[in-house]
């Protein structure tokens, strides 16, 4: 759903969306597993910046649910997230805030986003806040063993001999030093 500058001029919008999975085009390990819900409104915000000068931000104000599949990042299985968030969320034009002073842009990086040309795309939006929602580096569980680096093998499910086998060298390069310093 593309949200324009223009109709906002005229009143606020509301929506109440319903994406199918691959509607919105998350990243290659994320796999969208329910219906992503959302509802909420835009509505336009014009800053005065003195003068003539008036920069027409949008609001997004909403909340959404889906629900996600990544993958463990030891060892890749899938990982399932129920995600029900909330958002509050400024756009201004790009490149409006070019050139002001470094302090306002700092502010601008953590708030506030940026649209380009006539609007925003609702599904952009979602998309970023699946990203913000999840976490960087999940895990199937605090312990997860991983996969063997040599054999391949889910080490939680079974184990291998690798590790015995070989001897990792970087180990033996830290005796041979501890041994120096016990001298
Ligand atoms: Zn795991
Ligand atoms: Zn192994």
């Amino acid at each position: 759903m593309f949200i324009k500058v223009k109709d906002l001029e005229l009143r606020n919008l509301e929506f109440d969306e319903t994406f199918a999975p691959g509607a919105i085009d998350l990243l290659e390990d994320q796999n969208q597993t329910a219906p992503l819900k959302s509802a909420g409104r835009a509505e336009l915000i014009r800053e005065n910046r003195g003068g003539r000068n008036v920069v027409e931000d949008i609001r997004l104000v909403g909340s959404f649910s889906t629900e996600v599949e990544v993958k463990c990042a030891r060892c890749l299985d899938p990982v399932h997230n129920a995600l029900a968030e909330k958002f509050d969320l400024l756009y201004r034009p790009l490149g409006v805030d070019a050139g002001r002073d470094e302090v306002a842009i700092t502010e601008a990086d953590t708030e506030i986003g940026y649209y380009q040309g006539e609007g925003l795309l609702l599904e952009d939006v979602l998309k970023e806040q699946i990203l913000l929602a999840l976490p960087v580096k999940q895990l199937c569980r605090a312990n997860c063993k991983g996969l063997c680096p040599q054999c391949g093998k889910n080490l939680n499910v079974e184990s291998c001999d690798c590790v015995t086998a070989m001897p990792d060298p970087r180990w033996s390069a830290l005796e041979d030093i501890r041994k120096k310093l016990e001298r």
